[in-house]
């Protein structure tokens, strides 16, 4: 079957809560090995939800002018919470139940850990300050999709904007950013509001919950079941002392390719004065590309390559009416994945391909795993799946570039190494944000720049007064969406870069080694699955810095 032809039905909400009370029911009474089976039955109903409203969720984001998946769009997001309560006083019973030894032996203890910190990091006695904290992120958001970015005669949004953003042309580049910018200038009002509110409401369903403040409640909602807030300060220090000044570096030499006087924040997204590389031909033979490249990189990739063709599991080309941005989902009932992409004509397709198809491979090679928290991991692990792939490619750039692939490869590299410090001065700046929850927006601004001096030393806004002042954070949807979720992609660019190095040293174990990792999925806390696949932890005091070397080595 192709994705065209699977099923939409809107799920029976009221038969389906029935069967699920029932299944709770002889849950509470049964034996270990009836409970066992009670779990997988249980799965299997969530599956059917999950199914289903992830089959809307894509046909709606292909398509926003479909009213049908609109309709049962909006749907879903109704009955998700009662659906969500069932799965809540689920994951209650598993956790008291007399036969934990018996779940734990079928499932393993990760499994019990996710259950638990699932519901720790949920009290029913904040549901009205829940669905405010909801709303509150759905006011940032609406911002930015709406965003109507006027530059020279054309209306542009946050993501179409992007490419001038790159412009060989550097009064076309710096014109777009200054339009950019003061779009999102003339949002900080509001923007700043609604983030004092998130602050404000976060520390209070915190602190009614028990917690001193937002930070270990944070966590929980990450489901770090293996490190905490420690963990992560030891890892911002191994990136300021060691990845801080091979950025610098390289911001140097970019600036010396492109034979600037000096780098503005404006120039950054330029690689190559003749304008970054980009993919050769149609999206057709983008796609030709990694049909060819995921045949030879191994049997897995080829069989799963081929069965995301045949059975059109990926959307790719950005068109009128489709959502922006781009994601992979899971289909529970089909066990395969689905990519969501819009190419635009930038080297960024490339990335986002082999990126979404790492996640999608993971996911399709999790599929035998028995609960569903097995088959989507926790984040800071899928990203390692994500972005090892974008490296287990490298060699077939040629393939999408041609002979602009080597300069492919070094952009891509570099930017790696740059976006780090970038993401853990975010990652610092919420720790203080909840820390300090009676700051002023004034205050939240100058703690940012404060963090821009440690991180991003090298940055110049060129008298650009809204970023001066502190206000470039205001874009990052994460910390007002999901908070605490952003370091997560440093924890695995570190681990990334090790199977980037190990591919180079040894293609067979490194590919093994990851196969190992993606069949695993979810079902180990990360640094059991960072050990899993014999790579260090980046928490651990000198990982960043034997990182930093081999990169040191590649890049002279
Ligand atoms: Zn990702």
């Amino acid at each position: 079957m192709t994705f065209s032809e699977y099923a939409y039905k809107r799920p029976d909400i009221e038969a389906l809560s029935e069967q699920f009370e029932e299944l709770l029911r002889d849950f509470d009474n049964a034996d270990a090995e009836t409970q066992v089976e009670l779990v997988r039955a249980i799965k299997r109903l969530r599956s059917v939800f999950s199914t289903q409203h992830s089959l809307c969720h894509i046909r709606h984001t292909i398509d926003t002018t479909d009213d049908f998946y609109e309709k049962e769009n909006a749907w879903f997001d109704e009955v998700t919470p009662t659906f969500e309560a069932l799965v809540n006083r689920f994951n209650r019973a598993l956790v008291d139940t007399p036969h934990r030894d018996a779940i734990v032996a079928a499932f393993g203890p990760q499994f019990v850990r996710r259950t638990e910190i699932s519901l720790r990091s949920f009290d029913p006695a904040t549901i009205d300050l829940l669905a405010k904290e909801n709303q509150l992120a759905s006011a940032y958001m609406k911002i930015k999709a709406q965003a109507a970015i006027e530059f020279r005669g054309e209306t542009y949004n946050l993501s179409s904007i992007q490419p001038l953003l790159l412009d060989p042309d550097s009064e076309t580049r710096r014109a777009a950013a200054e339009a950019k910018w003061s779009f999102l200038e003339a949002a900080e009002p509001e923007m700043s509001r609604i983030y004092d509110e998130l602050v404000a409401l976060r520390t209070e369903i915190a602190q009614t919950m028990g917690h001193d403040d937002f930070v270990s409640l944070g966590y929980d909602r990450m489901a770090r079941t293996d490190y905490g807030a420690r963990e992560v300060a030891e890892f911002r220090r191994q990136v300021r002392e060691d990845i801080v000044p091979l950025a610098t570096e390289l911001y140097e030499r970019q600036r010396k390719r492109l034979g600037l006087d000096k780098l503005t924040f404006f120039d950054e997204g330029l690689n190559y004065p003749q304008g970054n590389p980009t993919p050769k031909g149609t999206p057709e033979d983008t796609v030709a590309a990694a049909t060819e490249l995921y045949a030879e990189l191994s049997p897995e990739t080829d069989a799963f390559f081929k069965l995301m063709r045949e059975r059109e599991l990926m959307d790719l080309v950005a068109r009128d009416g489709k959502a922006t941005g781009g994601y992979c989902t899971y289909l529970y009932h089909h066990c395969v994945p689905f990519i969501f992409s819009n190419f635009n004509g930038t080297s960024g397709d490339v990335d986002v391909l082999t990126h979404e198809l790492g996640h999608a491979f993971q996911m399709y090679e999790s599929r035998r795993q028995p609960v569903m928290e097995y088959i989507l991991p926790t984040y800071e692990a899928c990203e390692i799946h994500s972005m090892s792939m974008e490296f287990f490619a490298y060699p077939w750039m040629e393939g999408f570039f041609g002979k602009d692939a080597d300069r492919y490869r070094e952009a891509h590299l570099e930017s790696a190494v740059k976006y780090l410090p970038y993401i853990t001065a975010i990652d610092e700046f919420q720790h203080r944000m909840y820390a300090e929850p009676e700051l002023t927006p004034a205050a939240r601004m100058e703690v940012w720049s404060e963090l821009e001096g440690i991180y991003l030393p090298h940055r110049g806004y060129d008298g650009h007064d809204f970023l001066e002042r502190g206000g470039l954070w205001l874009r990052q949807s994460h910390v007002f969406q999901m908070p605490f979720y952003y370091i997560d992609y440093a924890l695995a660019q570190v681990c990334a870069f090790q199977f980037w190095e190990r591919d180079q040293q040894s293609h067979k174990s490194a590919w093994r080694d990851y196969l190992r990792l993606c069949k695993a999925g979810g079902s180990e806390s990360f640094l059991d699955l960072v050990q899993l696949a014999n790579l260090q932890s980046p928490f651990a005091t000198g990982t960043v810095r034997e990182v930093v070397k081999s990169l040191r080595a590649a890049m002279n």
